[in-house]
């Protein structure tokens, strides 16, 4: 008897590394576990080493078709130079259409069904082309979900700019954000990517359901909120499927001779690792600060560095890993460093391999942007953090990590200078590496990373919860088929 046709899933990521990465991770889950065919479509932010290594490590073992788009035309977008990120994100899908659909026509036969990242809203209506079941794939958490969803009712509700409210926005059966907390693109509603945000929240609900990275134990209650009849249920059209946490495996040989050796010398969770995702930098101010702080507090770390920026925070987005940033970074440091931490600390210009270095045993803190990549990866590694977020969705992440699911510790802004002072930098890495809060933080993400280890294995919830994605798509499909 022949054996039933697998079905080939096209899976379209929008720039930037923290979105390809869990793209990849999907496609890849999708086929070694729940039998399906993928190819991924990739829009490069630039050609970078890293973007080329994370798609060269994810051909080995090859599970997956990897097809890069070319970049698209901004020429007659009217992008400014100086847009913001979500803006440039919204621009490059929306001009990278035409690419999108040549490539498709490439393929041996169209796609069975389509899945998009949360910036590719806009091309589900291909799916409704092709006659294909169609899905939303956001690589975040279940808050920031509830947040984006109910982004065009807060638009209606109220009045003026969020951040200047006294009192959180309220989304129903979830927890109230700090208007502090809201994710960059509502920071200011003149703004045009703000009108793009609020639109793209609309369009993600015309999919036939929303995959998230998290899953059921991390977030129970605002996964229970997002799914509720009387609230979010009646505005998500399809389910939401909690596929996470979805993360980069550990390369054998992904980290380099001398800094594989430094580590194995180190005592066991002694190393606190310092990196801000693949495009946070900080002032040159913050910076020498944090260097202070590190300094100050007599631990070892390993600090992944870059150019200082006197730009917003994600300034460099667009530039990081574009070229290999050498020693010039250390010119930014405070003079006699590198000197006293000759042996404690170990710089890394500009990029890393950041999942090798949270796996290794030495390794006992993350100072982390809370990107939600960065995030998963330390806690699927059983690390505490430090939760210094700078961009995007990030300030809502810190919140959830610090004050919800307790795996971290954030650091008090100096409201005169607008930084984290030295001595509160001292302060936080002392209380992770060494204080006793630290050992409660540890215990709870051990914990989390058995119940994420669970979750994603055979009969856990994201496994089925992928396993009911599955049964959805090929239901869509016999109906599309009868419809015709
Ligand atoms: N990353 C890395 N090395 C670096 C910086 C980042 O491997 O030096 C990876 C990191 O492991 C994560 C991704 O890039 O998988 C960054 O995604 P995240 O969501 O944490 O933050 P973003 O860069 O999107 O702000």
């Amino acid at each position: 008897m022949e054996k039933p046709k697998k079905l080939r899933v096209a899976l379209l990521s929008s720039p930037g590394l923290g979105h390809l990465i869990p793209v990849i991770e999907l496609g890849k889950c999708l086929v070694a576990d729940h039998g399906f065919e993928a190819t991924v479509f990739v829009l490069p932010l630039q050609a970078s080493r890293a973007e080329a290594e994370i798609i060269k490590s994810a051909m080995t073992p090859k599970l997956l078709d990897i097809v890069e788009l070319p970049p698209p035309d901004l020429s007659a977008s009217g992008l400014c130079q100086d847009a913001a990120m979500t803006m440039r994100l919204v621009v490059m899908m929306r001009e990278a259409r035409p690419a999108f659909r040549s490539a498709l026509e490439a393929m041996e036969a169209w796609p069975d069904v389509l899945i998009v990242d949360m910036f590719g809203a806009e091309y589900l209506c291909i799916g409704d082309e092709l006659g294909i079941p169609k899905y939303v794939f956001v690589p975040s958490n279940a808050w920031f979900l509830a947040l984006f969803i109910y982004s065009p009712a807060l638009d209606k509700e109220v009045k003026g700019e969020y951040v200047d409210r006294t009192e959180p926005l309220e989304i129903p059966g979830c927890k109230p954000l700090r208007p502090e907390d809201v994710v960059d693109a509502m920071l200011d509603r003149s703004d045009q990517q703000y009108h793009e945000y609020v639109q793209g929240a609309g369009k993600i609900l015309t999919g036939d359901g929303i995959l998230l990275n998290a899953w059921e134990d991390l977030q129970a209650e605002t996964l229970s909120a997002l799914r509720n009849e009387e609230f979010l249920g009646r505005v998500v059209n399809g389910p939401v499927y909690t596929a996470g946490p979805l993360t980069r495996p550990v390369r054998p040989a992904g980290l380099g001779k001398e800094l594989l050796e430094w580590l194995d010398k180190q005592p066991s969770e002694s190393v606190m690792f310092v990196s801000f995702g693949s495009g946070g930098t900080m002032s040159a101010e913050q910076q020498v600060e944090l260097a202070w702080g590190l300094e100050l507090s007599q631990q070892r770390f390993i600090w992944v560095l870059r150019q200082p920026t006197v730009k917003a925070l994600d300034g460099s987005f667009f530039d990081v890993g574009k070229g290999d940033a050498g020693d010039e970074v250390l010119s930014f440091l405070p003079s006699g460093f590198t000197a006293h931490t000759r042996g404690i600390g170990f710089i890394l210009p500009s990029w890393a391999s950041q999942v090798e270095i949270l796996s290794h045993p030495s390794v006992g803190g993350f100072l982390s942007h809370c990107g939600w990549n960065s995030t998963l990866e330390s806690i699927v590694n059983g690390v505490p953090m430090i939760a210094w977020p700078l961009y995007a969705e990030q300030r809502l992440n810190a919140t959830l990590l610090t004050e919800e699911i307790g795996v971290a510790v954030r650091p008090k802004v100096l409201p005169s200078k607008k930084i984290v002072g030295r001595e509160e930098i001292e302060k936080l890495v002392r209380t992770i590496m060494v204080e006793k809060e630290g050992h409660t933080l540890r215990d709870r993400v051990r914990d989390l990373k058995s119940s994420a280890q669970k979750a994603m294995a055979r009969g856990g919830s994201s496994y089925e919860s992928l396993c009911k994605m599955k049964e959805d798509c090929q239901m869509r499909i016999r109906q599309i088929k009868k419809a015709h």
